[in-house]
């Protein structure tokens, strides 16, 4: 790295001019949470999901526990989630107190594998809950005729995958409901936050009572709620980031399509059929040794980050009474953990960093 070259980070959230006008022009009315603010951002989201009702809160993962509460899930249930995700997905079916049912991915789009979620019904599974894992959409087209099939609903974490898309319809327009995420590395942001998306008014206006202590009407509460209310300081920085997203999401998928075309030594990202990627992450494979590529790449000034060395299944919380992995046989998920790498892809990168991050890969790999 040559000393003008400053290091690529991996993911570089924006805060520009206009999401801190906005922040400081509702700080400035006086009247900073849910409103009106809040409103907008919920009508605007709804163009990304066509036109579902949208209810927002305070984290996607407030957004996956509140649609597992709405869903009326709890003890005793089984919610079947990919095990290669962020812990956040069986989180969420934890703090219903429902039990995560872990199956495999599919080692091409490493979203969960129907064929794996169809043999691991049992007559308490009540929801599916794919991933769109790194903003490739999951095999919605397979997946929703399995739900269908067994009565089962389907919870989309949709965080990492704000406008993908399946044979045109978007994310978070498949399932029961669709959950996204607003955290600062998405690909938007509200700094945190998140979005429930539904076709169900009825649902919808559960999980607006649900977020905000049980109550529509002041002091006049229906049902026992939580507070997972977003602030409209948030709603209005996301309101400025969702004008943008449609940019950003088309700069993401020319740098993946400008670093598939260059890379080596790597398994570039691959896309199913019918597939819009939004490539929260571009993640590649590396089957050598995968430390001394990563270490190789920082010391060329390349951020890069893996995404997610632990599947869930074998982190702590997750551990049976024994502290061993309970009896998962999940072979596409432990080599995917083994060997993904997510190299920058973010929006603002410019040719002559994309071009940076192609020759250190193509560099590194050879020697790793
Ligand atoms: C980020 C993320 C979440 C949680 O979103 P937060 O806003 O951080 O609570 C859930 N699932 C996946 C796959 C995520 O990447």
């Amino acid at each position: 790295m040559s000393a003008n070259q400053a290091a690529i980070p991996p993911a570089r959230p924006v805060i520009g001019e206009a999401e801190i006008d906005a922040a400081v022009r509702v700080l400035r009315s006086g009247m900073v949470v849910q409103g009106p603010e809040v409103a907008a951002f919920e009508r605007e989201f709804g163009e990304l999901v066509a036109g579902r009702h949208c209810v927002a809160v305070n984290s996607g993962t407030s957004a996956l526990q509140l649609s597992l509460m709405a869903l009326g899930y709890g003890p005793g249930d089984e919610v079947i989630v990919p095990s290669f995700s962020f812990a956040a997905s069986a989180n969420a079916v934890r703090l219903v107190g429902a039990t995560p049912v872990f199956v495999d991915i599919e080692p091409g789009s490493f979203c969960v594998d129907p064929d794996a979620v169809a043999a691991a019904i049992t007559p308490r599974t009540v929801a599916i809950m794919p991933v769109h894992l790194y903003g490739h959409p999951a095999a919605m087209d397979r997946l929703m005729p399995i739900a269908e099939a067994h009565g089962l609903a389907v919870v989309e974490d949709a965080a990492q995958a704000h406008a993908a898309a399946l044979n045109g319809t978007p994310v978070g327009a498949f399932g029961a409901v669709g959950c996204f995420s607003f955290y600062p590395t998405k690909n938007m942001h509200s700094l945190e936050g998140g979005m429930i998306t539904t076709a169900d008014a009825e649902l919808a206006r559960k999980l607006r009572l649900l977020r905000n202590q049980g109550m529509e009407a002041r002091y006049q509460n229906e049902i026992v709620g939580a507070n997972m209310r977003m602030t409209d300081v948030a709603a209005a920085i996301g309101r400025v980031q969702l004008t943008q997203l449609a940019g950003w999401t088309d700069k993401r998928r020319a740098n993946a399509a400008y670093l598939d075309e260059r890379l080596t030594g790597v398994v570039t990202p691959p896309v199913a059929e019918g597939a819009k990627h939004v490539y929260h992450q571009y993640t590649v494979r590396f089957t050598g040794d995968r430390d001394a590529f990563q270490a190789g790449l920082k010391d060329l000034g390349i951020g890069n980050a893996v995404y997610y060395p632990t599947p869930i299944h074998k982190l702590k919380p997750y551990l049976g009474e024994d502290g061993q992995p309970g009896p998962w046989k999940l072979p596409e998920t432990d080599r995917a953990a083994e060997e993904v790498v997510s190299l920058p892809i973010f929006p603002g990168l410019t040719t002559e960093e994309l071009d940076r991050i192609a020759d250190a890969v193509n560099t590194v790999a050879v020697r790793a």
